[in-house]
């Protein structure tokens, strides 16, 4: 309550500070090697980043286009169409914005009203509910069953109703790490024509896959790139996660609209690094498959690690994540008191799984942890040399 007992907003007052920021301050308190928060230590390419400063020195430093400068508008159709056959006219189906983040905000408050139903697959990524809650709208809550992530689908159509709006679908998944594969999103296209629903596709991690995986976008399947929107990041695409430059592309009938929100989210986002952004998915297919060859040898690193201290990892198909499962490690605590326990003694810092569910959500699974790969390996040995030391 404020000095004037005026009630605050009661999504956002409610909440308490996103486990991203609790666990990296937990972590730098320590002096521990952080991965929790999902970020790259080696930045990006070179020539993206000499681009974005070439291009704050010589300008525009003004006001760009309120959609994205059509540059980099272009260079995200021309990816759509190159890496998925999408084909979205660059003047009214592409949208810049600061980050994923905002483009999910944007789609959310484009589509839903007061009363409305958005399912959203759990362990989600921890932004959707508030973003969905603070539309007035209510967020039904399905599980994926580890150590898979399977999609339950009897219980995905029992959770479809005639209010459902739209399905927020986040693959590669974060913290889930599961890529869905075309029979799951067949399912989910089938339902959302009955149900007459849209998709919020989440695809910020399409280019971190692994063993050869196809990323399938929903946009793809018949029927589907009139009811999806489509979100991308330049963060996780180019390992620049501070940079949020993100992009939607969808329909005209929703892109319309998302504009309208983003008008007066942030109306833009800063010129010279949507200059480097077009740089950067303007680049060969070679980068791309460097890319997630790349983290694919993060991954196994990491995985063998964990394995060879006695912590066995679920599978782990995409993302910058992984999920060791804590439960017979002899450890006498949740998954939260596990990582904090980590960071204090061990100095290295994970993320608790159980923080990505919904509240409502009964028997949530407490013994998964998460952790984070995108580190050099020399960081990630000494993370192993911590955790061994501390745990024998
Ligand atoms: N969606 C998912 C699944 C994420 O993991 C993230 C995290 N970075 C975002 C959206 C937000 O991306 P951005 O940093 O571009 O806002
Ligand atoms: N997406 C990142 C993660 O999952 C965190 C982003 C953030 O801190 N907002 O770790």
């Amino acid at each position: 309550m404020t000095s004037k007992d005026q009630p605050l907003n009661r999504v956002y007052s409610q909440i308490g500070t996103t486990v991203f920021t609790v666990m990296s301050s937990l972590a730098a308190e320590n002096d521990a090697i952080n991965l929790g928060q999902g970020f790259p230590d080696v930045d990006g390419p070179l020539d993206i980043r000499e681009e974005a400063a070439r291009r704050v020195v010589d300008g525009p430093n003004q006001y760009p286009p309120m959609t994205g400068i059509p540059e980099l508008r272009q260079a995200v159709a021309d990816h759509d169409r190159r890496f998925y056959g999408l084909e979205y006219d660059w003047q009214s189906e592409v949208i810049v914005t600061s980050g994923a983040t905002e483009a999910l905000g944007d789609c959310l408050m484009a589509l839903l009203n007061p009363g409305d139903e958005a399912i959203i697959l759990e362990p989600f990524y921890d932004c959707y509910l508030p973003q969905i809650e603070q539309t007035g709208a209510r967020a039904k809550a399905v599980s994926l069953v580890p150590p898979d992530w399977s999609l339950p689908l009897e219980a995905l159509e029992a959770a479809f109703s005639e209010h459902t709006k739209l399905i927020v679908l986040n693959s590669p998944m974060n913290p889930a790490s599961k890529v869905f594969t075309r029979d799951e999103l067949q399912a989910i296209a089938d339902l959302l024509v009955k149900y007459d629903a849209y998709a919020i596709c989440d695809e910020v991690y399409e280019h971190l896959i692994f063993d050869g995986r196809e990323h399938i976008s929903l946009a793809t399947l018949p029927g589907m790139r009139e009811r999806c929107l489509r979100i991308g990041s330049a963060g996780k695409t180019f390992s620049l996660t501070g940079w949020k430059v993100g992009y939607v592309s969808g329909p005209r009938a929703l892109t319309s609209v998302v504009a309208k929100v983003h008008q007066f989210a942030t109306f833009t986002t800063v010129p010279a690094l949507q200059y480097a952004v077009a740089l950067g998915l303007n680049q060969g297919d070679d980068y791309y498959r460097e890319l997630a060859r790349d983290l694919e040898q993060r991954r196994d690193f990491l995985k063998t690690t964990l394995a060879d201290i006695g912590l066995p990892v679920l599978p782990c198909e995409g993302t910058y994540f992984m999920t060791a499962d804590i439960s017979r490690f002899g450890f006498n605590g949740s998954d939260y008191d596990f990582c904090k326990h980590i960071t204090i003694n061990a100095k290295v810092a994970a993320v608790p799984t159980s923080v990505f569910y919904h509240p409502g959500t009964p028997n949530v699974p407490n013994t998964l942890v998460r952790f984070c790969f995108c580190k050099r390996q020399d960081v990630m040995e000494e993370a192993a040399r911590r955790l061994t030391a501390c745990f024998g």
